[in-house]
């Protein structure tokens, strides 16, 4: 959990501990093995288990609270759950959609990729009835759910008071931007240099630039990193254009046409990319990103759609044409007429087989998946909640070692939940007294404070003094 009116860069910073930890969700066992019935039960228990954990939360949003801060004095407080930080696979749990839905509006599986038009906001209200009726036996509200996206089990989001559940989504760009399309677009970019034979050249670029300020050099190649982090493509966001103009230099005149497309593309995303990282925004920013998303995705078919073969269209694609073959083959034993008759027939036949793989590899390697759907929704959330980075999950994946992992580390390993909560606990009450404590002494409340201060925190002296003390103990 962690506050909305805190500045971003302090509620993003590891150390100023601005997230908490509320609970541990049991863990299901793996699904892949399980049938249908013990699927839904493992996803009521989850949802019965966010209830309870949510409910004392959305109960005090009703009204003000009376909390005792840290300055000893007493706030009347008014609490308002305003969203919900995850990825996009969590939030489709949370919300009760289908993996490919959007959480904010009713835009249809085959749309993901269009751009420019507006859907239906999703009514998160209506589906709590639709669900109801269809647990009645109403097969219509059933078959209507599942049109719009909507899985049928009830999340426990919608049944909790003081909750607005469709504006829990909020944007999230590590996974969403970083981990998520310029990830695909390095992708891209890359075979499109194997392709033209230029890989050498850009790993040449790529390594031989020096750091800067913002800028941390890259130490392998980029065939050589296996496991991406959010950092590593935000800085790479920032070389793309330059090492792939060092790798394209002096092309042939039939690379010339593409190579200049391909460029034009990747700039447009890139620009958008570096767009949507901005801490502040005013109209013509958001002009500005809108245009680049738009522009990117007009021109992203030529260059990036030859490498966008995704395995479910290859299988799909290839076990039709096995399929057809085989029906040829058997129809052609019974054919009645000349060999040259038979062989025209034949070669007719499998033209049209390979037309008709071809289109279904076609309609399944697109651009349509719902990565490329999001960022549609950055300008009205921007407007609404201001910078996108302040919603990032980044800090959350931080804050998880510190809340988790560490604690676990600490624990014997038996029945290690109770354990890891109270070391958590622990350290995170001493800390918070220590931020405290600095505060007071940051305001010059106390004169005498420093000196009795630095018996108790090294935080106080010099990293020097801190050596030195070191090395005394
Ligand atoms: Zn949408």
């Amino acid at each position: 959990m962690t506050l909305g009116n805190l500045p971003s860069a302090m509620r993003n910073a590891p150390t100023s501990e601005a997230m908490y930890l509320v609970a541990l969700l049991p863990i299901p066992p793996k699904k892949k093995k399980l049938k249908q019935r013990q699927k839904d039960r493992i996803e009521k228990i989850l949802q019965e288990c966010l209830y309870d954990v949510l409910l004392p939360l959305a109960e005090a949003a009703g009204g003000p609270v009376e909390i005792d801060c840290c300055d000893s004095k007493r706030r009347s407080c008014h609490i308002r759950i305003c969203g919900w930080i995850a990825d996009h696979i969590e939030y489709v749990k949370l919300l009760g959609l289908k993996p490919q839905s959007c959480p904010k509006c009713e835009v249809g599986f085959r749309d993901l990729q269009t751009v420019g038009r507006d859907w239906p906001a999703r009514d998160y209200q209506a589906y709590m009835e639709k669900r109801l009726d269809a647990d009645d036996g109403n097969l219509r509200s059933a078959e209507e759910l599942g049109k719009l996206g909507v899985s049928p089990f009830h999340p426990a989001l919608s049944s909790l008071p003081n909750i607005r559940v469709d504006g829990l989504h909020k944007p999230d760009l590590l996974h969403g931007i970083h981990l998520g399309l310029t990830l695909d677009i390095l992708e891209w970019t890359v075979a499109f240099l194997k392709k033209y034979k230029r890989t050498d050249a850009f790993d040449r670029a790529w390594l031989s630039l020096s750091p800067h300020v913002n800028f941390e050099r890259f130490t392998k190649a980029y065939s050589q990193i296996t496991q991406w982090k959010g950092k590593e493509l935000r800085h790479a966001g920032k070389i793309l254009i330059s090492t792939v103009a060092a790798a394209l230099t002096a092309p042939s005149p039939a690379e010339r046409a593409p190579f200049r497309k391909m460029q034009e593309c990747l700039l447009a995303y890139v620009n958008f990319h570096l767009m949507v990282q901005y801490k502040f925004h005013n109209e013509t920013t958001l002009g500005y990103m809108t245009d680049y998303w738009e522009e990117f995705t007009a021109l992203r078919e030529e260059p990036f759609r030859q490498f966008r073969p995704t395995a479910k269209a290859k299988k799909n694609s290839e076990s039709y044409t096995r399929k057809a073959k085989k029906d040829l083959e058997d129809t052609m034993k019974t054919f009645d007429g000349t060999a040259r008759e038979k062989r025209t027939e034949e070669a007719s036949k499998l033209a049209r087989i390979e037309t008709e793989a071809k289109a279904i590899y076609d309609s399944l390697s697109s651009f349509n998946y719902i990565k490329m759907h999001l960022p549609n929704h950055f300008t009205s959330s921007i407007r609404a909640f201001g910078c996108l980075g302040g919603f990032s999950t980044d800090a959350g994946e931080l804050a998880h070692v510190k809340q988790l992992k560490d604690g676990w580390r600490a624990s014997n390993h038996v029945n290690a939940y109770r354990q890891i909560i109270d070391f958590y606990n622990r350290k995170y009450q001493f800390r918070i007294r220590e931020l405290n404590l600095l505060q007071v002494e940051r305001e010059q409340v106390d004169e005498t404070l420093t000196e009795r201060l630095r018996n108790v925190f090294d935080s106080f002296y010099t990293a020097e003094e801190r050596r030195e003390l070191h090395r005394m103990n």
